[in-house]
């Protein structure tokens, strides 16, 4: 859901707040739990939409009316394709013996903003587990930065110019 709706609020728009599943078409209105009927919105604007038709909430709106109809149709497939791929490969390498888990994005979230630090890939990347582990970030660490450069053309097999960068001083 958070994929579908880039992680924001469908009403308003806002982002990096709590969001909330919403009915576009209000349960007591006969609305179903199917993913073609939910969304995501902001505690505000799911408290002022209530139950009321999402042709009257979005009234003065009628160009994020037209988009959230048409997302809503929008079926859950890459968000499907993920998380079929991840479990398949996290059993697989179960089969190896490794102690595998599986944690979510919601909750390297949880982690990471418990311990206050800001967000960013490499933070995120130690902030993923199930359990929250206290760790500390030194000031002074800044990470290795990779950038991946095509030349030019559109050969699959070519290879890469990678630059590794540590404060601009190695390059490779
Ligand atoms: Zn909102």
């Amino acid at each position: 859901m958070l994929e579908k709706w880039g992680r924001q609020c469908a009403y308003c728009g806002a982002k990096n707040v709590p969001l909330e599943v919403e009915h576009i078409q209000a349960r007591s209105k006969g609305g179903s739990s199917r993913v073609s009927n939910l969304t995501l919105a902001c505690t505000e604007c799911n408290q002022d939409k209530g139950n009321k038709d999402i042709k009257e909430f979005l009234k003065r709106k009628p160009k994020r009316l037209k988009k959230i109809k048409a997302q809503a149709k929008a079926p859950l497939k890459d968000a499907a394709a993920v998380n079929a791929t991840r479990y398949a490969t996290g059993n697989a390498l179960k089969g190896f013996g490794l102690p595998i888990t599986f944690s979510s994005g919601g909750r390297t979230k949880f982690n990471r903003l418990k311990l206050g630090y800001k967000k960013d890939h490499w933070i995120d990347a130690a902030c993923v587990s199930w359990r929250l582990c206290s760790f500390v970030i030194p000031q002074a660490i800044t990470p290795l930065i990779l950038t991946a450069k095509g030349r030019g053309s559109r050969q699959k097999c070519s290879l890469l110019s990678i630059r590794l960068s540590e404060n601009g001083a190695q390059k490779a």
